[in-house]
């Protein structure tokens, strides 16, 4: 699956891409992941690739020109199930089940805007906006890393050992998670606090194990 970022600072995206399980996931070729530099698109002397909004107000907004360049650069239209994705804060807000269904497709291009966002004609080259949640953050690429790793998770190789997406999911309809523990079984804090981890998860019973885990079921995700 390919995904291509449109952003004025493709740097912030250096160690998302060389680390951990996206990292894998690239070196397996599960996931291709390419970054485009929103001022390689300007043709001024300046690479400009702001301007202040018409009809006055404050901050500056990306033009729509070097977005267009950079859409037409990457020749996606060709591509099968692909969508161009706006991010913003007004847009449908981002869920498990969107990411299943993102995890279907060929391409996702992410526009990521920055100040005040991006010139509203753009809307007319993009397929969905979406949001990742309530809150105004200062650009796009946060949001365009949160949904990468939500869909690359449901490729399949992408998480190495297949238990890990089938035990979490195994009591099925809601996303749920039980709470997990590790070594060592009696953890002491600086007072003297023993926190211990439940006795049964240290039985060796499977069956209790399975009971306990779904009585502590907690649920993650409503709306999937
Ligand atoms: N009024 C602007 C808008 O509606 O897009 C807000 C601009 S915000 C300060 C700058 C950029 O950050 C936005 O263009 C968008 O790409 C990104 N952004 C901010 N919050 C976001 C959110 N919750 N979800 C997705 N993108 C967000």
């Amino acid at each position: 699956m390919v995904f291509d970022i449109i952003t004025i600072f493709p740097r912030l995206f250096d160690s998302f891409l060389r680390e951990s399980l996206i990292k894998k996931a690239q070196d397996k070729k599960i996931i291709d992941i390419r970054i485009h530099d929103l001022r390689k698109y300007t043709t001024d002397r300046h690479k400009q690739v702001d301007d202040r909004p018409f009809g006055g107000g404050a901050g500056m907004v990306i033009k729509i020109d070097p977005v267009y360049k950079a859409l037409e650069g990457i020749k996606y239209k060709d591509v099968p199930r692909k969508k161009v994705v706006l991010l913003t804060p007004t847009g449908r807000q981002f869920n498990q089940k969107m990411a299943a269904r993102y995890a279907k497709l060929n391409r996702i291009i992410f526009l990521c805007g920055r100040y005040e966002g991006i010139d509203a004609r753009v809307e007319r080259f993009v397929d969905e906006k979406v949001s990742i949640g309530p809150y105004i953050l200062s650009g796009g690429e946060i949001p365009a890393m949160a949904i990468i790793e939500a869909v690359s998770r449901l490729l399949p190789g992408f998480l190495g050992n297949r238990e890990s997406i089938e035990s979490n999911i195994k009591y099925k309809d809601k996303i749920s998670e039980y709470p997990v523990y590790t070594r060592p079984d009696v953890f002491i804090t600086k007072d003297g606090k023993k926190l211990r981890v439940p006795p049964v998860l240290l039985s060796g019973n499977h069956k209790q194990i399975e009971e306990w885990r779904r009585k502590h079921l907690r649920q993650v995700l409503l709306d999937v």
